[in-house]
């Protein structure tokens, strides 16, 4: 069998500390999941959760204690970043109950789910999808993977974000709406998850935009943090 071009590179993320590679299968992204960012956007109370994607390779891997580059994406004047904890499956499966889900999780990373809030709103406004606002190219910055046994208790861990040095996101992950556990057994239930999926848990409160210049520096406690450059 050949293929008519060669097949693109699958993306990956580096696991920390061993120099393998974790391939990318996909990446699904969880809506609105801390209470104080839900009010932020205009909602209230605890909702379902609800899924959005973006392509595998919209991921833009960051060295730990490097400073990566974030090109400024087009067709936006509100790009806005959002702070989250990714969690890396590392055993798939089907309504997974959140009992058994920890069982599926590889490790964790720092990501950012890069918005451009201004096409996100208009396709809201007139029901559209939200593709054009959440998955576009470099719109998922990564930190390499911390495996779940040096993890520490990420449950419970800081989750933060600064620009250009001042506090812009602050909050911790036990404020998840939807707990890592339970997030898993949702998202299960509509997709059967696979080694290699990603998933972004959602942004606490603070979201704001960025420009062309500033620095953004996030972390999770235990996790390393996550430094890019706007270009
Ligand atoms: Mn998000």
């Amino acid at each position: 069998m050949s293929y008519v071009f060669s097949p693109a590179p699958v993306a990956s993320v580096p696991v920390m500390g061993c120099g393998d590679q974790f391939p990318v299968h996909r990446i699904y992204c969880v809506g609105r999941n801390y209470e104080e960012h839900a009010k932020e956007m205009g909602f209230t109370g605890r909702e379902p959760p609800f899924f959005f994607m973006k392509p595998a390779d919209a991921i833009v891997v960051v060295n730990d204690g490097q400073t990566g580059e974030l090109p400024y994406p087009a067709l936006t004047a509100n790009l806005h970043h959002e702070i989250e904890l990714v969690v890396a499956i590392g055993k798939g499966g089907k309504n997974i109950k959140a009992a058994d889900a920890l069982g599926h999780i590889y490790g964790y990373a720092v990501g950012l789910d890069m918005t451009r809030r201004d096409l996100q709103a208009d396709m809201k406004r007139q029901g559209r999808p939200w593709c054009i606002g959440k998955g576009f190219d470099a719109s998922a910055p990564i930190s390499p993977i911390t495996q779940i046994t040096h993890a520490g208790d990420v449950a419970n861990a800081a989750i933060w974000l600064k620009v250009n040095g001042a506090d812009r996101q602050r909050s911790n992950v036990s404020h998840l709406i939807w707990n890592i556990t339970e997030t898993i057994e949702h998202l299960s239930a509509a997709w059967e998850l696979q080694p290699g999926d990603l998933i972004y848990t959602g942004t606490p409160e603070g979201v704001d935009s960025v420009k062309r210049g500033d620095v953004l520096e996030g972390g999770v406690a235990g996790l390393g943090t996550l430094r890019l450059t706007v270009v």
